[in-house]
């Protein structure tokens, strides 16, 4: 077996303090182990509320994860500082992950039930609204293809399985391309039938669950473009044992047909 044996990378984790439901730390677990077990060296840096701005420049891939509102409004003020670094590394193609009620903060805006309004970095053209107590929340188990959206066919498969729990509804503009579609579930809202949504290597998704272990593919993709952007070369993963992570796949998708 072939070892990445000669790469490193550098993950920033965005608040990971207030910013991680849903399991959604499994992720950064997933990230890292599969770097480990390919001989890849990883450093995890922690950027809580208050961190350095400066210290993203040294990040080869970000990830943040969901939250409830009361914690997205702590975790905007704080983000607000940060928006010049952030907006610069999306445009220059640095890879990012970004989970539900971070996959907000991207857009426009996110307005919660109550209609306070959580103004968003505006990186990606998009905005979410919570339409209130009389709508119930959007919450279950997800299917989603990846078919005849930007990413290229995926090693094993091109669906997508996980969890959501949100009460905002996205809605894409003009100007950004929906992650997959929605075969099981709610995804962006329950209307137009789109999940997520990308822009250059940043990806915005409603997938909890958390979606990197059970979606080895996705997390293998994600790694493989880091290494490119920060090497400059096409790179290929050695391969892992996913059959475990296949048959879970499979009997997910099969229990939610
Ligand atoms: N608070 C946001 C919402 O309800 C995001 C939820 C989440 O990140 N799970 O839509």
């Amino acid at each position: 077996m072939i070892h990445n044996t000669k790469y490193k990378l550098t993950i920033g984790w965005l608040y990971p303090e207030l910013m991680s439901t849903y399991g959604d730390r499994g992720n950064i677990i997933a990230l890292s182990k599969r770097c480990e077990w390919r001989g890849i060296k990883v450093e995890v840096k922690k950027l809580d509320v208050g961190f350095d701005h400066k210290l993203l420049a040294a990040c080869h891939l970000l990830f943040m994860g969901g939250a409830q509102d009361r914690q997205q409004e702590i975790v905007s003020k704080d983000l607000k500082l940060k928006n010049k670094d952030l907006r610069e590394m999306i445009e220059d193609g640095i890879p990012g992950l970004y989970i539900c009620g971070a996959y907000q903060f991207l857009g426009k805006y996110y307005k919660e039930a109550d209609e306070t309004i959580i103004p968003g970095l505006d990186i990606l053209d998009l905005y979410t609204e919570n339409p209130g107590e009389n709508h119930d929340r959007l919450i279950g188990n997800i299917v989603v293809s990846l078919g005849g959206v930007s990413i290229p066919p995926l090693r094993w498969k091109n669906t997508m399985v996980g969890f959501e729990n949100h009460g905002g509804r996205t809605y894409l503009g003009k100007n950004i391309k929906p992650l997959g579609k929605v075969i099981k579930g709610f995804g962006n809202n329950e209307e137009d039938g789109t999940e997520g949504a990308i822009y250059k290597n940043s990806f915005g998704t409603y997938l909890h669950g958390p979606i990197l272990p059970k979606n080895p593919h996705f997390a293998d993709y994600i790694i493989k473009l880091a290494l490119e952007k920060k090497y400059k070369k096409t790179i290929a993963l050695s391969p892992l044992d996913d059959s475990l992570e296949l048959q879970a796949h499979e009997v997910m998708i099969k229990k939610l047909k």
